[in-house]
């Protein structure tokens, strides 16, 4: 089935950039290729004259671009959340390379779903906080020994593959409209994670001194599965009762001798 729709869905998040040409230059590169979502974390100089300039006849999409003050802010409301990274990083994620993946963003942004498309600082890229954050990540499978794109190039090259995918209109944007249940925001999974987390210690199966690595696989497993809403809610509901009865348990001190 043949389905081109456009690429509103798809916001471009631009992690605490540092020059302001660089804000200009991606929102040239964003309406040559038709996308038209710029949120900015932080950005250290905007607006700017600068950006304005590079921007040349984009200046619409500095004009309405959405400034946060926290990443999670730009993406709460998202529904797919994906990370660009120029190296390998300490812990591996689901990674795929930009044709792959832009395929995966127009797919899910055909669907209705919100997807948001993560860059990073000029000078160290993306924490690897922000990129736990996300459910794929994505590398330009450039020069090992010189890897990193200037981030202008780097969004033209995702927001160019995006564009082809629209121009061909051949992939099919239903697939996942299908799902019987809507997909999980990201919010209500850093929630779940949250109450996750609180769980584990009621239950003694982390302590201070566990593996400090236990929740960031949980966190991966979880990004990885992609949630739908439901399944959030089942989950959440057996942690409110797994509490519910811990807590009746120590009230009547049984505390299954793993206390201290
Ligand atoms: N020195 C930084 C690179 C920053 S480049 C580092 O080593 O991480 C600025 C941003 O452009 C990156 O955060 C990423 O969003 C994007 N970028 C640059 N090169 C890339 C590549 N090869 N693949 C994917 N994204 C890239």
């Amino acid at each position: 089935m043949t389905d081109t729709h456009s690429l509103d869905n798809v916001r471009i998040v631009l992690v605490n950039t540092s020059h302001p040409g660089n804000i200009g230059a991606v929102a040239r590169a964003m309406k040559n290729m038709c996308l038209s979502q710029l949120y900015l974390v932080a950005p250290r100089k905007f607006p700017h004259d600068e950006a304005t300039w590079r921007a040349a006849s984009a200046g619409d999409i500095l004009d309405n671009a959405v400034v946060c003050e926290t990443l999670d802010e730009a993406i709460a409301d998202c529904h797919l959340v994906v990370g660009t990274s120029a190296r390998e990083r300490t812990v591996p994620w689901p990674l795929l390379n930009p044709r792959h993946c832009m395929e995966e963003v127009y797919r899910e942004a055909g669907a209705g779903h919100r997807v948001a498309l993560m860059f990073g600082r000029e000078d160290r890229g993306l924490t690897n906080e922000e990129l736990q954050r996300c459910n794929l990540h994505v590398h330009i499978p450039s020069n090992p020994e010189y890897s990193s794109l200037n981030l202008g190039m780097a969004v033209q090259v995702m927001a160019y593959e995006l564009r082809m995918l629209q121009v061909a209109g051949e992939l099919d944007a239903n697939a996942m409209a299908e799902w019987d249940q809507p997909v999980a925001e990201a919010e209500a999974l850093e929630r779940y994670l949250v109450h996750l987390e609180e769980t584990l210690y009621d239950i003694n199966f982390l302590r201070a001194e566990a593996p400090k690595k236990l929740m960031l696989r949980l966190r991966r497993l979880y990004q990885r599965t992609r949630l739908d809403e439901m399944e959030v809610n089942i989950l959440r509901g057996i942690l409110t009762s797994t509490q519910y009865w811990v807590r009746k348990a120590k009230e009547r001190g049984e505390d299954g001798g793993q206390e201290g």
